[in-house]
């Protein structure tokens, strides 16, 4: 592999490792080019790098090392250099921490690996027996496709030797096959589903917006059910048919399943899939095929927008508004807003679509940087559920229950007309909080400042905050009073039991991610509730997520209080799209459905705002809110957490800083704080939080990055920087 640089030439080389800039090498034999993945050593181990340019250190060349060897992968593109470079720069993060996330696929460096595959030939076996005979069954059976031994054996039922006895008639072929191989082509020109006229009008435009080649950002906007997936393949359909790559972001694993048939139902073949239930032989093929334009499509999860695609003209977000696009831990970026950058750099389309988009994209829309569209009415004979509110101040409900009278007739109703019913409650476990009625304690975690919640079906303690658990106490830990524990308020298994006493005879289902050992699991069980294998679901947020189930007819939010609490600054917002979400999946099917939210205040305005269907109204309200309070959209905003052992140094640090304002202050930014962290203890370590306002369009992460520069951190002191931050723990 040649390039700009010779053998001897002094090389910049980026490396995963936390040494901040690109470090000088000399080009190995047969020179090497800029962009080239590469291995260098670093004291006694070789690490993975990037050419990042050429070498600029002053540092003395007879003792600069080599450059161990080029690896056979595409190169680096110039836009990718660029996306971590200004996807770092925006979140303060190192730039070593940007490239780990672009190569995150086990053994980049490994040579081209074969495996053996099976498959049908034209030999007759000498002798036949009932196992040969199902194993010449199923290579038949799929029209000469191939196998691994592994999957010939376990589909026939048959011992591998069975197989390999099959070789020397020729009645079986063993073939070297690349393990790292291209994906199946998908079919862009195949047609997809007639379109309403309203949806045909989106895929035009979107289909246009692709076609173009240039970059720009949708915000498609439409109820759940309205056909956003049929129109946005439409998009992805213009953009393979012009040789482009094209990257799906869906929020969770357990959407994959219904979507991914979809696509293949739409294309003719599986895309490529990438999330954390991938296994890492099927991440490194996709990581490469990627790079060459193997790989048309990608569904996957927030960090596949670091993949290196090789010409990527569209990306998706889909349900655009989830927090979970928010990765909160490691690099804190917002995979939504990531997506806005790297399509800016490579000249791709953004589509944002949701049923209930954030502030934020509204906001851009409104201002006229995004492009909006919206479908207006569920695809045929659907339509949006009815919406009442319970008022729970005029309902007789005994201690320890949360199912109203009235949301009780209802259930019993559906019960009665053989259609599936939905309880929603945004609570894991038996019961959020667990106190001793001898000396009035609640239990709490030992590491945290969090309270430890029940979790009955696995008889045992949780904390949703650390993982920490432990199995239910006999005794109190503080009083030491045996059999006085009781549970206070109610978790997705307590409700259930409710319901199970309620209505002894109807099937029950809990969908609760804690619930089930693999994403595999949960989707398998996803379907059977989708097939009628339940009359009554109890879940928590997962099911406000894209699943379809038509034969759910109600849906009964048990507490439509719990998110307007607390002093985020998106609680009402995410309330909002939750009761929304939720009440999306009444009446999918034919008939009309009905949402019915147990609430004490039925006159709070996001309640109002979700019962009258006034979207608009309850965006402009909020925008008007936050416009005044100058916060996000309308403002900036940093939070910085810094931990330790010892509040005091923590404490001690953030007075510092906060004393020390200087370079926000130049920007006209104000620094609150320092405060105790809302979660002010986690895993032991103690917490203290700054939050650092801005006014639109100020350079905040360079003045961030300037009052940071003179802080050198203790060894036992963290600190971390979330720009925009999305929840406020
Ligand atoms: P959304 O993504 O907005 O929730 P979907 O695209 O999933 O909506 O559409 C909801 C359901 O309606 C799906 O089962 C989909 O196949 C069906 N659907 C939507 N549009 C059409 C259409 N034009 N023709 C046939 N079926 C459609
Ligand atoms: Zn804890």
């Amino acid at each position: 592999m040649s390039g700009p640089f010779a053998e001897g030439d002094r090389v910049g080389v980026l490396t995963t490792q936390p040494l901040g800039k690109p470090l000088d090498y000399l080009a190995p034999a047969g020179g090497c080019g800029i962009g080239d993945f590469v291995e260098v050593p670093l004291g006694p181990r070789r690490v993975v790098g990037v050419v990042w340019g050429p070498g600029e250190g002053d540092f003395d060349a007879a003792k600069l090392r080599a450059v161990a060897r080029v690896l056979d992968a595409a190169p680096m593109r110039e836009e990718m250099r660029q996306f971590l470079t200004r996807a770092a720069d925006y979140t303060l993060t190192p730039l070593p921490a940007m490239l780990r996330l672009a190569t995150r696929a086990p053994g980049l460096g490994d040579p081209p690996s074969m495996q053996k595959i099976y498959r049908r030939g034209t030999g007759a076996p000498d002798r036949m027996t009932p196992a040969r005979a199902r194993v010449l069954d199923v290579l038949e059976s799929y029209g000469g496709l191939a196998f691994t031994l592994g999957e010939v054996s376990a589909q026939a039922g048959v011992s591998t030797s069975v197989i390999k006895g099959l070789l020397p008639s020729g009645a079986v072929l063993e073939e070297d096959m690349p393990r790292d191989r291209p994906y199946p082509r998908l079919d862009p020109a195949r047609p997809g589903k007639a379109l309403s006229p309203d949806q045909a009008a989106a895929a035009d435009r979107l289909r246009a917006a692709v076609t173009a080649g240039d970059y720009g950002t949708t915000l498609l906007k439409g109820v759940t059910g309205s056909g956003k997936t049929e129109v946005y393949l439409e998009a992805v359909a213009a953009c393979l048919s012009k040789g482009r790559q094209a990257l799906v972001l869906l929020p969770e694993i357990a959407l994959t399943a219904e979507f991914l048939s979809r696509v293949e139902g739409r294309f003719g073949a599986r895309p490529a899939e990438w999330h954390s239930g991938v296994t890492m032989a099927e991440r490194r093929r996709l990581w490469r095929m990627v790079g060459q334009g193997a790989a048309q499509l990608v569904v996957g999860a927030r960090s596949a927008l670091f993949l290196p695609f090789r010409d990527l003209g569209l990306i998706v977000v889909d349900e655009e508004h989830d927090s979970s696009y928010k990765q909160e831990d490691g690099v804190l970026y917002n995979a939504r807003d990531m997506a806005v950058l790297r399509a800016s750099l490579c000249s791709a389309q953004v589509v944002l679509a949701s049923a209930t988009p954030s502030l934020e994209s509204w906001a851009n829309a409104e201002a006229g940087k995004y492009a909006r569209l919206d479908l207006s009415a569920r695809f045929g004979a659907a339509e949006l559920p009815r919406m009442d509110t319970i008022d729970m101040r005029a309902e007789d409900v005994p201690a320890g229950r949360w199912i109203s009278p009235s949301l009780r007739a209802a259930v019993a109703d559906r019960l009665g007309a053989g259609r599936q019913s939905l309880l929603f409650l945004n609570r894991r476990g038996y019961a959020p909080v667990t106190v001793c009625r001898a000396c009035g304690q609640m239990i709490g975690c030992d590491h945290c400042d969090a309270r430890m919640v029940e979790h009955r079906f696995q008889k045992r303690l949780v904390c949703h905050q650390c993982g920490e658990s432990k199995p239910i106490p006999e005794a109190c830990p503080s009083c030491k009073v045996e059999g006085k524990l009781a549970p206070v308020g109610p978790g997705v298994e307590r409700l259930a039991e409710e319901a199970a006493e309620l209505f002894p005879e109807a099937r029950i289902a809990v969908l609760s991610s804690d619930l089930f050992a693999s994403a595999r699991e949960l989707k398998a069980q996803i379907e059977a509730i989708a097939g009628g294998a339940a009359d009554i679901v109890i879940g928590t947020q997962l099911v406000a997520k894209g699943h379809n189930f038509p034969l759910l007819t109600l849906v009964g939010v048990i507490d439509a209080d719990l998110g307007l609490q607390g002093s985020d600054l998106r609680a009402a917002e995410r309330t909002f799209q939750l009761m929304r979400q939720v009440a999306g999946r009444a009446g999918r099917g034919e008939e009309k459905g009905l949402a019915l939210m147990q609430t004490y205040q039925p006159e709070h305005p996001v309640i109002r705002a979700i019962l009258t269907g006034d979207e608009e109204g309850f965006w402009r309200a909020e925008a008007a809110e936050r416009r005044a309070a100058g916060v996000p959209p309308y403002g900036r905003m940093a939070g910085i957490i810094i931990s330790a052992p010892e509040a005091k140094a923590a404490f001690d640090l953030g007075n510092r800083l906060a004393r020390n304002d200087g370079p926000l202050r130049s920007i006209g930014a104000q620094v609150f704080g320092p405060a105790p962290a809302p979660i002010a203890r986690i895993r032991g370590r103690h917490r203290v939080r700054l939050l650092i306002k801005a006014g639109k369009g100020t350079p905040l992460q360079a003045a961030i990055r300037a009052w940071l520069a003179p802080v050198k951190l203790p060894s036992n002191l963290r600190l971390t920087v979330d720009i925009d931050p999305q929840s406020f723990f």
